[in-house]
């Protein structure tokens, strides 16, 4: 079953366009969530600095392998976002959206998922800054069961010292600021 992650992210579009507006601080990243049973989608979007250290095309052999590292990470959703088990969501969709179309030396992965792809957006000149966004998309049994978000992901990128959260949740559309020591997120 293919989910409309597009149609259930129109309810954040305001934030996408505020994002679209260029807010860019190093140190912070958002997450935008929408919980509409049975589904959820979360949109976890970062400047490229806080995850692999440079916001360039790798021009190394450091900086390819930390791109590398990046997206094997960011593609092993269940290390940076944890959804309470008795509400059964499985993983249904990953969606990585590169500033930049860049070598990568993954092939695969036991993770993968079937509809997995990547989308690159050559708009970005050298020397400017740059965001990489990832898309989740789960499919839960039991969403009122959903109650708690672990978020190990601020521990697997410790440049993020801020994560501003937007969710739209059944019960309305709530705002949270986590710190890195806070990495469990309640769900109104
Ligand atoms: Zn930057």
């Amino acid at each position: 079953m293919r989910l409309p992650l597009r149609i259930l992210l129109t309810a954040l579009l305001p934030i996408q366009n505020l994002m679209a507006a260029g807010v860019h601080q190093h140190g912070a990243a958002q997450l935008d969530m929408v919980i509409e049973p049975p589904l959820m989608a979360i949109s976890f979007s970062s400047p490229l600095a806080n995850l692999t250290g440079f916001e360039h095309r790798p021009s190394s052999d450091a900086e390819q392998q930390s791109w590398d590292d990046t997206l094997a990470q960011l593609q092993r959703a269940e290390e940076l976002i944890q959804l309470s088990a008795e509400a059964d969501c499985s993983l249904s969709r990953v969606d990585l959206h590169l500033p930049f179309t860049a070598k990568s030396r993954i092939q695969s992965n036991e993770h993968e998922h079937e509809h997995e792809h990547e989308h690159a957006h050559d708009d970005v000149s050298q020397n400017s800054h740059a965001d990489l966004m990832a898309e989740y998309q789960y499919l839960c049994a039991n969403s009122p069961a959903l109650k708690v978000l672990q978020l190990p992901l601020m521990q697997r990128f410790p440049a993020i010292e801020l994560l501003e959260v937007q969710m739209v949740t059944p019960s309305g559309q709530h705002q949270r600021t986590l710190t890195a020591k806070q990495t469990g997120l309640q769900l109104p």
